[in-house]
């Protein structure tokens, strides 16, 4: 092993130490962030994903409920309850766990949530201000690659960042969060000819795309940065990343590792998004 590890769990500690402060400080002043999670059905990977959520909460003293639904709850039902959480004084942040049953539209919930609120980042009126460079709620997962990268202290002006990858939730909004840090950024997905002659181009090479070590040495510059932003769950249980940690870790000089990388990050930017919701956008 070559790369030095970008630990996701050590920053997410140390972040998490400062949130802690930060709402004790709020706490004395009366104001106590609220986080809302909502989970319709009974998805094992989203159950606990919630779980992590609102435990991770709770050790930073913010204060949150998960609102549990039936996975018959329809379109409308899931519009009421995200309406009257909008209304709710005393939630800060909302945040509705996805994927949803297949009858409900995602995007109409996402759309619902009042975007002062939107602690994932994903209402379009937030991607818009992250579009053009605002102030807003970033998407937590490439809010938390952002920070791993400039938790390196490598300058990140005139690199070159291939992402693969070009979902919504990450590939999209990480390039775009790239692009504002002035890096030069290059999409690849699953239509992309000949990938490895991009791969092979990037400074930092960020891996989304969701299948188990997809990306071997072969496909990676010397000296590069690797995020690897993939979760796959084998066979016998474990985790494994879309990115050969063994085999690239020798030639990469950074590397992100699955578990313990982006994973603790996310939810890090989902306490610091429900922080900066309960004191209020600018
Ligand atoms: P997604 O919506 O399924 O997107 C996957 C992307 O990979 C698509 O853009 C797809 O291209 C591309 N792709 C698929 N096969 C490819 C191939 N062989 N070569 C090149 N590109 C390929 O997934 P996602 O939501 O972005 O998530 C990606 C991974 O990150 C998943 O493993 C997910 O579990 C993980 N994840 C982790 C966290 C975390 O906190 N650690 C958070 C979110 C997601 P097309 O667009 O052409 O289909």
């Amino acid at each position: 092993m070559y790369a030095e590890i970008i630990s996701g769990k050590d920053l997410a500690q140390k972040l998490r130490t400062n949130m802690k402060l930060e709402v004790s400080e709020l706490a004395k002043k009366g104001l106590t962030p609220h986080l809302t999670v909502v989970l319709v059905g009974e998805d094992p990977a989203s159950k606990s994903y919630v779980k992590g959520k609102k435990k991770a909460s709770a050790e930073v003293g913010i204060s949150s409920e998960v609102i549990e639904l039936p996975k018959e709850t329809t379109e409308d039902e899931l519009v009421q309850v995200v309406n009257t959480l909008n209304e709710d004084q005393k939630v800060h942040g909302i945040l509705v766990q996805l994927p949803l049953p297949d009858h409900i539209d995602e995007q109409v919930i996402i759309e619902t949530i009042n975007p002062r609120k939107d602690v994932d980042g994903f209402h379009p009126v937030n991607i818009g201000r992250m579009m053009i460079g605002e102030d807003t709620f970033l998407p937590c997962t490439p809010y938390g690659i952002i920070t791993m990268l400039k938790s390196t202290n490598i300058e990140l002006e005139g690199k070159h960042a291939v992402i693969i990858g070009r979902s919504n939730i990450v590939g999209k909004p990480v390039g775009q969060l790239l692009l504002n840090e002035h890096v030069t950024v290059t999409h690849c997905h699953s239509r992309t000819v000949n990938l490895k002659s991009y791969t092979k181009m990037a400074d930092i090479l960020i891996v989304a795309v969701g299948k188990p070590h997809v990306i071997h040495a072969d496909a990676v510059k010397e000296d590069a940065i690797v995020i690897d932003v993939g979760v796959n769950r084998l066979e016998d249980g474990s985790l494994t990343g879309d990115v050969d940690f063994e085999d690239v870790g020798k030639k990469a000089a950074y590397i992100t590792p699955v578990p313990k990388g982006v994973g603790p990050m996310t939810i890090t930017m989902l306490l610091k998004n429900t922080i900066k919701a309960a004191k209020g956008l600018e």
